[in-house]
């Protein structure tokens, strides 16, 4: 079965319909990649996956949203643990003004997952250790997360999201605000999350969902056009 299952949807801002009935399945453990150009709803449609727009009172959204079969705009849902189920990751490195221990072990507080200090510092060693930062910042948690290089904060705020064992981890353009040292190491990084985690990336960038993705969805106008296997599109004959 399909990590997403996604059916005729349609996203409106007011009357304007920002995305066009798109039907979609998303497999588990997998790395999909949005491309297309500036405003074709890219992030529009990464944010319905965990109802990142609901916070826009005039966007709605339409058709059939399904996260492991349980129907992700269910009113009844909990939005909160949606969230903790799929987490996000932004272009601009978001860290709180917090020190990063605090950044990470917040999700963990919030939703009860460690009873003892020791669980807590456990969560957080493993969290920073799969965000690739654990050697970079161990001798310094207490340390304010904003002192950080962004390439850091970046991958501190990839900590954070899978700090709460999410099932998927969305990730809207998460290098364009970054060097290309930072860059690689995301890259990096999310070759190694796929292992255990679905991955939906929004990209401008062919060459990085090239390098990344498993497949590669392109929009344009609000349309899916073509969803491909990454590697048959960029092998060259
Ligand atoms: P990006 O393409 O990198 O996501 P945008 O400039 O399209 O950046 O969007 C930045 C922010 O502005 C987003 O939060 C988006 O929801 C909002 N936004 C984009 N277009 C509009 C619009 N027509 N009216 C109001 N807000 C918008
Ligand atoms: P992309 O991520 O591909 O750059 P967006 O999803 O940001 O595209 O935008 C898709 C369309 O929806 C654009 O026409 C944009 O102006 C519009 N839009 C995005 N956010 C808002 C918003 N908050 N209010 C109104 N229109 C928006």
């Amino acid at each position: 079965d399909p990590k997403f299952r996604l059916r005729d949807v349609e996203v409106f801002y007011g009357e304007s319909r920002a995305i066009k009935k798109i039907s979609l399945d998303i497999a588990k453990n997998e790395v999909i990649a949005f491309i297309g150009p500036s405003g074709c709803g890219k992030s529009t449609f990464l944010r319905c996956l965990n109802r990142m727009n609901d916070s826009i009172d005039i966007c709605s959204v339409k058709g059939s949203l399904e996260l492991d079969g349980d129907d992700i705009y269910n009113s009844k849902r909990d939005v909160v643990e949606l969230r903790a189920r799929v987490g996000m990751v932004f272009q601009k490195p978001n860290p709180f003004p917090k020190s990063i221990y605090d950044n990470v072990a917040y999700g963990p507080r919030i939703h009860g997952l460690a009873n003892r200090k020791s669980d807590l510092d456990e969560i957080v060693e493993n969290s920073l250790r799969k965000a690739g930062l654990w050697d970079e910042v161990k001798d310094r948690l207490d340390a304010t997360a904003t002192g950080m290089s962004g390439g850091q904060q970046q991958r501190l705020c990839i900590a954070r999201a899978i700090a709460v064992s999410p099932e998927v981890v969305l990730m809207d353009e998460p290098c364009s605000a970054l060097d290309p040292i930072a860059t690689a190491k995301v890259e990096e990084l999310i070759a190694e999350l796929s292992e255990s985690y679905t991955i939906v990336i929004v990209t401008h960038s062919m060459q990085q969902a090239a390098r990344v993705s498993h497949r590669t969805a392109y929009f344009h106008l609000g349309h899916l056009v073509e969803v491909n296997d990454t590697n048959k599109v960029f092998t060259s004959p």
